[in-house]
């Protein structure tokens, strides 16, 4: 019983290891990993073409503080959000982008709902 106790021990401590010492060590994602978006305030237009194909009604277009009256961006709820990408797809200037930033975790779901100025 011990011996084999300390066999299974010294296998383990041979074998290597199938988790990362996170968040100090990452794993490689591949190209087509789509996380947290982000968002380029100054090439916005305020089209709300990404609220509009948005198919879960994770954006809402706010106001922002812009010499422009009544200027509109993105604020999004990254808790109903399924990273379709439909939103950064349909973006005509490419400033909503889906990015591999995963690491966006919370104690407050009130912290998920990101407005534009969190989204830079
Ligand atoms: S990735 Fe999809 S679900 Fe998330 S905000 Fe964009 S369109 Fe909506
Ligand atoms: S983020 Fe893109 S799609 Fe959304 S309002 Fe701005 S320019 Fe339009």
């Amino acid at each position: 019983m011990i011996i084999s106790s300390i066999a299974k021990t010294a296998k383990a401590l041979t074998q290597r290891r199938f988790t990362l010492d996170f968040p100090n060590e990452r794993e490689q994602l591949s190209d087509r990993e789509r996380y947290m978006l982000r968002l380029d305030m100054p090439t916005c237009i305020s089209c709300g073409a990404c609220e509009r194909v948005c198919p879960n009604k994770t954006i809402e277009m706010v106001n922002v503080e812009s010499e422009k009256p009544n200027k509109k961006m993105p604020k999004i709820d990254i808790e109903r959000c399924m990273f379709c990408g439909l939103c950064a797809e349909v973006c005509p200037t490419k400033c909503l982008v889906m990015t591999k930033s995963y690491d966006f975790e919370a104690y407050d779901k009130r912290m998920f709902v990101k407005r534009p100025e969190d989204l830079e």
